[in-house]
């Protein structure tokens, strides 16, 4: 079977060495040397001034909201993994959904504006699949009306844009090292914040809100990583260039051998350095996307439908509707991208999708 993705594995013996750090000193948890010198690695890689790892993706999303003491509404994006609208509702917040860019399919700036009301009190975008929102236009609409601004960046490790690190924009960016991630440590994520005191906030936030064993600086929830898992990410993180390289070359393989006649790709936003992370693909209709999806699971090869569907029709927020984010989310499928993918599979995918034409 080839799936829309595969786990970076690094080689075991590698893995093992790191743990048995962990064993030698008996420590496995609560901020031990492991995950201190996998935060300090990824803030030099990534060239960004804090970072706090977490157990996943989700709960930073949930931490900034709740450190940045948001209410009443958020405007956010309909095009999105679930988690980017659950966790404004988990934190009491009402998600104001504003549609998309049809090519770049992140949230549609221009349309931010005329969303905002007296109770609007943040933005919570996506870097949909690792491509930039227009930061600086969300920048100068937040500015303009006193609003934060949140980036889910789950899927944007290691992307540049304007030669800065993408985690680097809003006030706060998540992201998510979940296995299927291009960056992993099993589960985990992490927040960036450039604020020294609203990082602060964020830290405790993470560690049950603790100012050492027996006092607190305030509120907070446990979303800490185990050594284990930290291990898990300085195995995989010498390799970084080769996920990246490899990536590029399955992208560069779909971008050359497709048919974009009847087929639409992602457009990367100008001035990005993009990290290769998802291959979208754009159908005339649903039915065309069923078809061919049909066709490529007989065959073994099974795609993901990211992301449907578009969130502003699920139980617990509908009532607006989105018509781009709809209409795409019914025909963009993600096509298998992952270390490993063989040249003579790819070429059966570009096959399979080709016969519409
Ligand atoms: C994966 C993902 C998340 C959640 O990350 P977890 O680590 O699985 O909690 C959030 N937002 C987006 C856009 C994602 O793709």
């Amino acid at each position: 079977m080839i799936p829309v993705t595969r786990t970076y594995l690094p080689p075991q013996d590698e893995y093992q060495k790191i743990l048995k750090r962990a064993w030698d000193k008996q420590w496995i948890t609560n901020r031990g040397e492991l995950i201190q010198e996998l935060e300090e690695n990824l803030k030099g890689y990534l060239g960004v001034k804090n970072i706090i790892i977490t157990n996943n993706g989700t709960i930073p999303i949930q931490i900034a909201i709740k450190a940045l003491a948001l209410k009443g509404e958020i405007i956010t994006t309909p095009f999105s993994y679930v988690a980017t609208t659950s966790s404004i509702v988990w934190e009491n917040c009402k998600p104001v959904f504003v549609d998309i860019h049809p090519d770049y399919l992140t949230i549609d700036e221009t349309k931010i504006e005329a969303a905002i009301t007296p109770a609007t009190t943040a933005i919570l975008a996506t870097h949909v699949f690792g491509n930039p929102c227009a930061v600086d236009a969300i920048d100068a609409i937040a500015k303009k009306h006193n609003l934060k601004v949140i980036y889910d960046a789950a899927h944007s490790f290691a992307v540049k844009y304007k030669n800065e690190s993408i985690f680097s924009y809003g006030d706060v960016s998540t992201c998510s090292f979940h296995a299927t991630k291009l960056f992993h440590t099993g589960e985990g994520g992490a927040m960036f914040c450039n604020d020294d005191a609203l990082n602060h906030k964020l830290f405790y936030s993470h560690n049950f809100g603790h100012n050492g064993p027996l006092a607190f600086h305030g509120l907070g929830i446990n979303a800490k990583i185990s050594e284990l898992q930290a291990a898990m990410g300085l195995a995989v993180f010498p390799y970084l260039s080769t996920i990246i390289g490899e990536r590029k070359k399955v992208v560069d393989y779909y971008t050359a051998y497709l048919d974009f006649r009847n087929l639409r790709k992602l457009k990367i936003r100008e001035h990005t350095e993009w990290n290769y992370s998802y291959y979208p693909v754009i159908f005339e209709s649903e039915q065309q996307l069923l078809e061919v999806m049909a066709r490529l699971e007989t065959a073994g090869i099974i795609p993901r439908r990211y992301f449907y569907p578009s969130l502003n029709t699920i139980d617990y927020c509908k009532g607006q509707t989105m018509p781009i984010s709809e209409s795409i989310a019914s025909r963009i499928v993600c096509l298998p991208l992952y270390v490993g993918l063989k040249e003579e599979e790819m070429a059966g995918i570009c096959e399979i999708i080709n016969k519409i034409n």
